[in-house]
């Protein structure tokens, strides 16, 4: 499977980071991970395109993973696809409900699906084999871990991990033990005084001795901007011994 960023920022937009989006594909299955502000233009760049995903998979609920939600199902109405689902934590239906109350317009153009997902148990997303944690955030909401299609695998020992937005925790890591790829928020650089998000050395920190082949910094806010490589470092330093890689909107990454 691949995985292509489409948008490696956060609430604070910069001119060449959307908010938050992935892609998932696995050549005929395609899965959204998370919707913000500037993720359907970054689709739309895709071969895939907004035509070809018809599962939204949502780690929470702040408006830069949500904001093209509806935007998204507008635009497959309008290009005449008929499906979409939004997969995501307790509280997704509502809030789906709540943005159809204010948009009634879009209500029955598409058959919508809603499902609620929780870390209980594993579930399917778009033929996709998924698990999930709770993260630590302003916010409730799940990290994921995933497996390809008609894999064996174990999708709690599948090769992509997401935290989506979190403190750096013990937890966490544990979660993503294992993984190829750890697609982890790491908001702002260190010396920021922040909350529900970590820095690259509480990150690294936190990572220190866990089998993670690559890290890759995302979800990151204006502060970070020509401190990438500083990041990078951090991170190491404080004890992650994987590669580290920064997000950047388009990057795509063979799994
Ligand atoms: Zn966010
Ligand atoms: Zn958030």
């Amino acid at each position: 499977m691949e995985l292509t960023v489409l948008g490696s920022g956060s609430a604070m937009p910069v001119p060449d980071r959307a908010q938050a989006g992935y892609l998932l594909d696995d050549g005929d299955r395609s899965l959204l991970v998370d919707c913000g502000s500037g993720v359907l233009q970054r689709l739309a760049g895709t071969e895939t395109g907004y035509e070809g995903v018809s599962t939204v998979l949502l780690t929470h609920h702040h408006l830069d993973h949500v904001s093209a939600l509806l935007p998204l199902l507008k635009a497959r109405w309008l290009a005449g696809a008929e499906h979409l689902e939004v997969v995501g934590p307790t509280g997704t239906k509502s809030l789906v409900d709540g943005l159809l109350d204010v948009h009634d317009y879009l209500d029955g153009r598409v058959d919508l699906a809603v499902r609620e997902v929780s870390a209980a148990r594993p579930f399917a997303a778009a033929g996709f084999d998924v698990a999930a944690r709770e993260t630590r955030h302003s916010m409730d909401g799940l990290a994921y871990r995933f497996s390809p299609p008609s894999s064996d695998t174990d999708p709690a020992a599948g090769p992509l991990a997401l935290s989506g937005d979190t403190e750096a925790f013990a937890g966490m890591a544990a979660f993503a033990d294992g993984s190829d790829l750890l697609v982890h928020d790491c908001s702002f650089p260190d010396g920021t005084d922040v909350s529900n998000h970590p820095n690259p050395a509480e990150l690294g920190a936190s990572l220190a001795g866990v089998d993670v082949d690559t890290l890759l910094l995302s979800h990151l806010y204006p502060h970070t901007g020509g401190r990438e490589r500083e990041m990078a470092r951090s991170v190491r330093e404080a004890g992650f011994d994987g590669e580290v890689d920064v997000a950047s909107d388009g990057l795509r990454v063979e799994l």
